[in-house]
């Protein structure tokens, strides 16, 4: 057992499943540049007050959830690791004015979000998210917009097929009495609730439709839908909402239960699942309206949008369909050479041709050659540089390890010759 591991719930993210995450941020950096998103990063961790009022002090995510950091210092502040990245790019919003900028302001951040959960199969107390969020925008035409972003994301991803499901939870003008009616049913099967639920009844009856719990989802079945109950102003933005999806061809599933788990949501209210698999655990990825926030947050009313799609989650999705991984990156060539005195030929050599942009490695041990190329060979090089005697006429040997031919070539036209090599080689192969 080695002295030290990575905390529970987290994991080291070694170079093949780091090169995966990357292949993600990347398409989600470059989808958001297309659709006019400009990146902003904030602080991994804010002042607690971020979260309690901007994700809700009876959500699971700040009630048990919160990582929160001991304070060091005088002033009172305490601060909590993000466990989503809404609260605070609004509270940046605020922060920075950015009121008065052209609304809607469209901004992504893709970065690890911490949630102290039990850890199990695709959840971690450390994950990453890559977040979308419109504010400014009351809809509903946006909101169509950023729910087809969220499906390119993931067709772009190779995530086969996966499944929206839609709702609209209402508005302060008609959530209320919706609540109300939902308390009176949960009161009327009292006996059938969950410690848990119980508990929580009287504090966020809404939270019990978000429920996990055997019990509760055959109970939920049943629990009267906020969809039914919206007020005209919710029902019209809904309507457009969905007419606007239609219009993109964006297949939906209206799930009229859908309710997020954090309390700012208002309105539009979505999540993506791979497609037949149910359960929050597998949940790729969520997202909503939010018209209240920034005004929790201390800005004036404004309306926003946005999602946040889970990385790891995606990469179990594409894991669960028989999608294979990013491969290790391949050497154009290793740069090998019998004489143990020629590693600063061979390094020029190596370096020459990474100034190219090609990437190659220099044998810089003392091995035998054999076991250089077998390790060149090994790695899956294309091509292995052998540097020898004809060096002193500036040749070297360039050896095809696929091919397995082997030609004289003038230093000076190596680059040219890889690069030919390459472009022929990808032709080839369809990449
Ligand atoms: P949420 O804000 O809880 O809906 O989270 C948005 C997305 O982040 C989820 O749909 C998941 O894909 C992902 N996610 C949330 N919590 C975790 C976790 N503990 N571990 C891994 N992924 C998570």
């Amino acid at each position: 057992m080695p002295t030290f591991r990575a905390p529970r719930g987290t994991r080291d993210l070694l170079p093949l499943e780091r090169a995966a995450f990357i292949r993600l941020e990347r398409i989600g950096a470059e989808l958001a540049n297309r659709y006019g998103y400009r990146p902003i990063e904030t602080p991994l961790f804010e002042q607690v007050g971020v979260f309690e009022r901007g994700v809700g002090a009876v959500t699971d995510i700040v009630e048990k959830e919160l990582f929160r950091l001991a304070p060091r210092t005088e002033d009172g502040e305490t601060w909590a690791l993000r466990p989503e990245p809404t609260a605070g790019i609004v509270r940046a919003y605020v922060q920075h004015g950015m009121q008065t900028l052209p609304q809607p302001v469209k901004l992504t951040m893709t970065g690890p979000m911490f949630r102290y959960d039990r850890p199990q199969a695709g959840r971690y107390r450390e994950f990453w998210q890559f977040d979308i969020e419109a504010i400014g925008d009351p809809g509903p035409a946006i909101d169509a917009e950023v729910i087809e972003l969220a499906t390119r994301f993931y067709r772009e991803a190779g995530v086969v097929d996966p499944e929206i499901n839609l709702n609209s939870i209402g508005d302060a003008a008609c959530r209320p009495a919706y609540i109300a009616e939902l308390a009176e049913f949960y009161r009327g099967q009292i006996d059938r609730l969950p410690a848990l639920e119980r508990d929580r009844l009287e504090r966020s009856p809404l939270r019990l439709l978000d429920s996990k719990d055997a019990v509760m989802v055959e109970l939920n079945a049943t629990a009267p839908a906020i969809t039914d109950r919206l007020c005209d102003a919710c029902a019209e933005h809904f309507a457009g909402v969905r007419a606007h999806l239609d219009a993109l061809g964006v297949g939906y599933r209206l799930d009229p239960h859908l309710v997020r788990g954090l309390d700012y949501y208002t309105r539009t209210a979505f999540e993506i699942y791979p497609r037949g698999v149910a359960g929050q655990q597998s949940a790729l990825g969520g997202g909503g309206r939010y018209d209240g926030l920034v005004e929790l947050l201390g800005g004036k009313p404004t309306p926003g949008i946005g999602f946040g799609l889970g990385l790891d989650r995606i990469l179990l999705a594409l894991e669960a369909q028989g999608t294979p991984p990013v491969s290790e990156p391949g050497y154009a060539a290793v740069v090998v050479g019998a004489d143990p005195a020629g590693t600063a030929d061979r390094l020029k050599i190596a370096t020459m041709l990474r100034a190219a942009g090609l990437v190659a490695r220099a044998e810089l041990g003392q091995r035998k050659l054999g076991k250089q190329l077998e390790s060149a060979a090994k790695e899956r090089a294309h091509f292995a540089l052998i540097v020898g005697d004809e060096l002193r006429d500036g040749q070297v040997q360039l050896k095809d390890l696929e091919a397995g031919t082997q030609k004289l070539v003038a230093v000076d036209d190596l680059v040219r010759e890889l690069e030919r090599a390459q472009a022929s080689h990808h032709h080839g192969s369809g990449r």
